[in-house]
């Protein structure tokens, strides 16, 4: 067999991937004449309507995340998204993804959270029988909208619940805007309720934002790429066994780094913080974790060997029941 079609077939785990900027081009043109929004995808789209148009920093990244996700509504739209976001990770061979959802959104928009999770779960059923990747779902609220929101957030996380796939609860938006330490005592309450957690920090913000993160009792960091030039905070990471869910194709996009050359994987390999590859926002960014993999094979000196240990890795540090996992560990380990 060769290489690259060995290649095609290892199975990839997907730790950090936002359902609303995994919404293709066609279904955000389908939404936008759902609701007689035809601004939102001559903002976001190319003429054609084929492709997002690349962004120009973060600020603008937020901007046209906004407008994607005012076109999310309804159950069905969810229902549509979930099933859309199914055949994208079952194309890249991603037999399983912790999918955030933008709970702290829902409630500024008005959508009532419990029949969305309900369409997510009965999509990521479907997705499961009918293209063999599982599902399951991270409720997540917003940073710069405060403790408060985060907490009616994390409520209505609970009432789903793992009866409906939720399984973790973090918080993303702007972590520049309130000091992590706010949403600690959420955390720990989160992590009682049998939830993981995570925040996103070192994406805008410095080494000492993913240093809050940890102590704030996050058990994995969305992003942590600033933590990469600071070894203290790596050390500590590693000492904690806080998993860092890097996003090296999203950071170029929004700027964060400055190329994918300049994407500090090897620091954290090195320091041995326990880690895998994700897409974040993979529509958006026009993004695979597949071409991830192999982008970070060609620029950064991935070895097939620390491959698979992200692999393990992030199967290790999944937020799935013990069925799920033990499924996902034979999947893994039969290989292709
Ligand atoms: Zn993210």
């Amino acid at each position: 067999m060769s290489e690259q079609v060995r290649d095609r077939r290892r199975a990839l785990l997907e730790l950090h991937v936002h359902l609303e900027g995994s919404l293709s081009p066609l279904l955000l043109r389908t939404l936008a004449e759902r609701y007689g929004q035809p601004g939102v995808p001559a903002a976001c789209l190319t003429p054609d309507g084929s492709r997002y148009l690349p962004v120009a920093g973060f600020a603008q990244f937020l901007e046209r995340y906004k407008a994607v996700v005012s076109l999310l509504r309804t159950p069905r739209d969810y229902h549509e998204a979930a099933l859309g976001l199914g055949a994208a990770l079952a194309g890249q061979g991603v037999i399983y993804a912790e999918v955030t959802v933008g709970y702290g959104v829902m409630h500024r928009q008005g959508v009532a959270t419990e029949p969305v999770q309900l369409a997510l779960h009965e999509a990521a059923a479907q997705v499961a029988q009918e293209r063999g990747v599982r599902m399951l779902w991270q409720a997540d609220a917003v940073r710069q909208w405060g403790a408060d929101a985060a907490w009616k957030a994390l409520e209505a996380a609970l009432r789903c619940g793992p009866g409906l796939g939720v399984v973790a609860f973090g918080v993303g938006g702007d972590e520049t805007a309130l000091p992590a330490g706010d949403f600690a005592p959420l955390l720990a309450a989160a992590a009682r309720e049998g939830f993981g957690t995570t925040l996103h920090a070192g994406e805008t913000g410095g080494a000492a934002s993913v240093r809050d993160a940890v102590l704030a009792g996050a058990q994995r960091i969305g992003h942590a790429t600033a933590a990469g030039g600071a070894p203290e905070v790596l050390a500590m990471m590693a000492g904690a066994g806080v998993f860092a869910e890097l996003c090296p194709g999203s950071n170029v996009a929004t700027g964060a780094v400055g190329g994918y050359a300049a994407h500090p994987l090897r620091a954290f390999l090195a320091a041995g913080v326990p880690c895998c590859l994700n897409t974040d926002d993979p529509a958006l960014f026009g993004l695979s974790l597949r071409g991830e993999y192999e982008r970070a094979r060609e620029a950064l000196g991935l070895l097939e060997v620390e491959e698979r240990r992200m692999q393990a890795q992030a199967l290790s540090a999944c937020f799935a029941p013990a069925g799920i996992r033990a499924d996902m560990e034979a999947r893994l380990a039969a290989g292709p």
